[in-house]
């Protein structure tokens, strides 16, 4: 059975760092605060890619600009048709050497890589990433993709309710501060 990226909370999990990462390179903070700490090592290491502590720096600094290139197409995502977003990643998944291999490290045991053992650490979290985006939009299109609903915030965010109900990211003071708009406003009306 493959590991990397195919199983639902996997897919999530994956696509949560990715947008951790992508809110850090907009200049915001973690999507979850403290928890995740506010350079890409530290997200990577939380959200538990075993080899982000003995990355290089070159490999982690990559992975934040290739992310932050990629940033155009992570904003446009939740407007997109599934074609359109297919063909979009399609051409993102060209920069990618994926040769799957099964490795044994960080503890796990026996699991599936994208990539070679001896690929880069962008070059696999980056297939990773790649790869979790192709499978969701296989499963549900994009409409788990969100941009916080707060005016004065830029984060984007990967909706896992239920019933797809998520409005902000998870910093609550966003959708706090627009609930007391809202209010202020009804309150005016009147
Ligand atoms: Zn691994
Ligand atoms: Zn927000």
């Amino acid at each position: 059975m493959y590991v990397a990226s195919v199983t639902e909370s996997e897919v999530r999990a994956t696509l949560e760092t990715m947008f951790d990462l992508a809110n850090l390179e907009h200049g915001q903070q973690g999507d979850h605060g403290d928890a995740t700490g506010d350079d890409p090592r530290s997200v990577l290491e939380s959200a538990g890619f075993s080899r982000a502590t003995e990355a290089s720096a070159a490999s982690v600094q990559r992975l934040a600009q290739r992310i932050e290139s990629m940033l155009p197409f992570l904003r446009e995502l939740p407007d997109l048709d599934i074609d359109s977003a297919a063909a979009k990643l399609n051409a993102e998944l060209t920069e990618i050497p994926i040769t799957p291999s099964i490795v044994d490290h960080g503890g796990v045991g026996p699991h599936i890589h994208w990539t070679p053992p001896t690929a880069r650490f962008d070059d696999q979290v980056m297939a990773d990433i790649l790869m979790a985006l192709a499978q969701e939009i296989c499963d549900n299109g994009t409409i788990r993709f969100g941009r916080c609903g707060a005016d004065d915030c830029d984060r984007l965010f990967y909706d896992a309710t239920r019933n797809r109900s998520k409005r902000f990211c998870s910093d609550p003071r966003c959708a706090s501060r627009t609930h007391t708009a809202d209010h202020r406003a009804r309150r005016r009306d009147t």
